[in-house]
């Protein structure tokens, strides 16, 4: 395989790297640098298989000539994390829109098969008795930028599937849950090591909300062969498969394994989501995937458990 890996330098693209590589497929990497970095692929730099190219996916004609000259495409690149979506709403909508859109295409137009790379958060808060048509709800809740991810990554899917449709490139769109691992920073505000990050340094473990939100965490290492395998099976095409972990966890559950995992004497301080994100705030109760479709797909079953993860 050729690959072309958008957001080669992230959490998930670098781990798709090392095990795409590590399989003799010829790796190039499309990323911005912007949460990324180069540290996460250091390890390959000598690999004769392996090339990193430092641009954005909103520059089409790098995309084309990248997209060009391989036969298949991950789309990991995004603006991504509730920090930055809520701070920067229209950067992250534009990257998150335009740069699938300039993505997919390339790909359309060179023959290239391609992962899309969406999210749980497309399922919104799902836990309206009824549904009403006020003008500014989608997904279940005002149309504030904390969701404008999420409606990014709906029409992300909508642009592989239409796409895939009309041109017949072979798509694939995974929906990520909560995935978590090594190299993942808790700077945009990803729970996981951002709990661990305070436990180690003894602070307070933050938690935005009352603690009673349930989550499953996915590990990495579970879902890049997943993701591998998923490329590979026709029947996955033009699909949305769910992958992440079945373990599900409160949030404050979570502060306290990371607590008695790392020996931390951190306390737990609950903050209030309006104080951590700004007014109006909205979050699942509840998150937690169903991977049957996976496991009919490719025998997807996740082997690593939460304490591992943190691990
Ligand atoms: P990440 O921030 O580590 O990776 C995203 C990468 O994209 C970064 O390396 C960043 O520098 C790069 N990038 C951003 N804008 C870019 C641009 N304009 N051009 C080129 N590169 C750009 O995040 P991640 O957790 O590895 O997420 C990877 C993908 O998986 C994203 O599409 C994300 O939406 C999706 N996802 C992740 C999770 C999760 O739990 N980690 C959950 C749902 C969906």
């Amino acid at each position: 395989m050729k690959a072309l890996v958008t957001g080669g330098a992230g959490f998930i693209g670098s781990h798709l790297c090392d095990y795409l590589v590590a399989q003799g497929h010829q790796v190039t990497v499309l990323d911005d640098l912007s949460t990324g970095s180069e540290e996460n692929l250091r390890q390959l730099a000598d690999a004769p298989n392996f090339e990193f190219v430092k641009g954005s996916i909103l520059d089409a004609a790098l995309v084309d000539d990248l997209v060009g000259s391989c036969d298949t495409v991950f789309h990991l690149a995004a603006a991504v994390g509730v920090h930055t979506i809520v701070d920067r709403p229209l950067e992250s909508l534009r990257v998150n829109l335009h740069g699938t859109e300039t993505v997919v295409d390339a790909a359309a137009r060179h023959g290239a098969r391609i992962m899309v790379a969406s999210t749980s958060e497309v399922y919104g808060k799902n836990d309206a008795d009824g549904l009403t048509e006020d003008a500014d709800r989608i997904l279940g809740s005002p149309l504030k930028s904390r969701w404008s991810y999420a409606a990014a990554k709906g029409l992300d899917e909508l642009v592989a599937y239409v796409y895939g449709r009309e041109t017949g490139i072979p798509t694939v769109i995974t929906r990520f849950f909560n995935i978590v691992g090594p190299r993942q920073t808790g700077r945009y505000g990803m729970v996981v090591p951002r709990f661990v990050g305070q436990a180690l340094a003894g602070e307070p473990i933050t938690v935005y909300g009352d603690g009673t939100q349930r989550r499953c965490f996915g590990s990495v290492f579970d879902v890049v062969p997943a993701v591998v395998k998923l490329m590979d099976t026709p029947a996955a095409y033009n699909r949305a498969v769910n992958l992440g972990g079945m373990e599900e966890v409160s949030i404050r559950g979570l502060a306290e394994r990371v607590i008695e995992l790392t020996g931390s004497s951190s306390t737990i301080e609950y903050i209030p989501y309006e104080k951590a994100y700004g007014e109006g705030y909205e979050d699942m109760r509840r998150r937690m995937p169903d991977t049957s479709l996976a496991k009919e797909l490719i025998g997807y079953e996740p082997t690593r458990r939460l304490d591992d993860i943190i691990n």
